[in-house]
């Protein structure tokens, strides 16, 4: 007897299975004809883990339009506004807005984001806002921060004392923004200093490291050093790297070997950074993309982010992992069906390694978190961005939508239309 049994679904490599749950676990990955309290049917249906954002900012998002829109569409524009939000801002409105998008998380099937918090508020009221969301929603989301010095660890004057207090206070992961600080050589200071902290701590790392276009951004390397001086290896992702772009092409020919040895894993956004990077030059305009494939070819692993939603940065946005995946896969010319398929591993099974998550993936003893997709398969999935028909999350239904075929009114063709061309993966 099981809890659920979801029938028939096409597994991500192919593979057609039963999956069973019972007790919110994975417990069985073959056809079944044992009995079951529910029977959700995924006939021709893809059944893949839930989606994984390894880059948000939960405290900030849907927020735009508060207190006005950023006009010039920059990183630093976005940060000033953010600051004039920051001094208005109540933690039940904070609480309230992550609430939301976590609903809308729940309904896309992301169940596990790892979202940047600022710690650069002597309130710290960011940090206690999203920790009690961090609980609120522990049933059906993995919800990990990252203490995040948004101004600067050295740049704004009680930045460092801040982020220690939210690493205190429960935060999960040391952050960091080395290309903020006034001086490149504070910003190496920086990466040392908070490696040092997560070394000490036993915590992983996740900076936004040179999301800038100027080549000699270079804090990715002192992150890799620092990486493997103190033993981090595994540990630590660079976010963004978007500098890598247009870094001399020398240069990042030793980088690579670098990043690799030191198991530094990166975490483009190509959302955000689509619309961001570039806004400096005439033409021809950078993209503002890191360098996926490169690393990808060098064993580093490279998850997609979305980073933002309807805040001071991104004006859009809709929490579909696979909106995030569709414009990295375009702007990183990843087009041929292997690539494809690893974006779409990208925003499932390595963002989740990044993550560290225990108990993910569809297997026996996993943890029972899923999501039914309309789409025959995981390339059709990135076409079409699709409903999610059923969302589980340890082993609870916690989202349904029904099918929403499009009825057609015309002489001699079909009566219903959707879009599915199965069959070619
Ligand atoms: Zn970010």
């Amino acid at each position: 007897m099981f809890d659920i049994i979801v029938k028939g679904g096409t597994l991500p490599d192919g593979r057609i299975s039963d999956i069973g749950i019972r007790d919110g676990k994975i417990v069985a990955i073959e056809a079944l004809e044992a009995e079951a309290s529910e029977v959700i049917d995924a006939k021709g249906d893809l059944v893949s883990p839930p989606f994984v954002d390894p880059h948000f900012h939960m405290d900030a998002t849907l927020s735009y339009g508060k207190p006005r829109i950023n006009a010039s569409g920059t990183l630093l524009e976005g940060i000033g506004l953010w600051g004039e939000l920051k001094d208005v801002m109540q933690p039940e409105e904070v609480k309230a807005r992550a609430l939301e998008y976590c609903d809308w998380a729940a309904s896309m099937g992301l169940l596990a984001i790892r979202s940047h918090v600022d710690t650069c508020d002597d309130r710290l009221m960011g940090v206690e806002a999203l920790l009690e969301v961090r609980r609120e929603v522990a049933d059906y989301i993995d919800l990990q921060l990252v203490a995040f010095p948004q101004d600067g660890l050295y740049r704004d004057p009680t930045a460092f004392e801040n982020t220690i207090r939210a690493l205190d206070m429960g935060v999960d992961v040391v952050g960091g923004i080395p290309h903020l600080e006034r001086t490149m050589a504070d910003g190496a200071r920086s990466v040392t200093a908070l490696c040092e902290i997560a070394a000490e701590r036993g915590l992983m790392v996740d900076m936004h490291c040179d999301e800038t276009d100027d080549p000699m951004s270079r804090h990715i390397e002192t992150l890799a050093f620092e990486t493997q001086r103190l033993g981090l290896q595994g540990r630590v992702a660079g976010s963004h790297l978007t500098s890598m772009h247009s870094m001399d092409n020398y240069y990042v020919s030793k980088l690579l070997p670098l990043m690799a040895e030191a198991q530094v894993a990166a975490i483009p956004n190509p959302l955000i950074n689509i619309v961001l990077q570039g806004r400096h030059d005439t033409y021809p305009k950078r993209r503002g993309l890191t360098r996926v494939k490169e690393m990808q070819a060098m064993g580093i692993a490279v998850g997609w982010g979305q980073d933002c939603v309807l805040d001071p940065w991104y004006s859009l946005g809709t929490a579909d992992m696979l909106d995030v995946a569709f414009m990295g896969l375009h702007v990183g010319q990843m087009t041929s069906p292997e690539e494809m398929r690893r974006c779409f591993d990208m925003v499932t099974n390595v963002n989740a390694q990044i993550m560290g998550l225990e108990d993910y993936g569809l297997r026996v003893g996993a943890k029972a978190s899923l999501v039914v997709l309309d789409a025959g398969n995981p390339i059709e999935a990135l076409r079409l961005r699709p409903d999610r028909l059923c969302v589980i999350a340890k082993g609870k239904v916690i989202s349904r939508k029904r099918r929403n075929d499009a009825d057609l009114s015309l002489p001699g063709r079909p009566g219903t239309v959707r879009r599915r061309h199965d069959g070619h993966s």
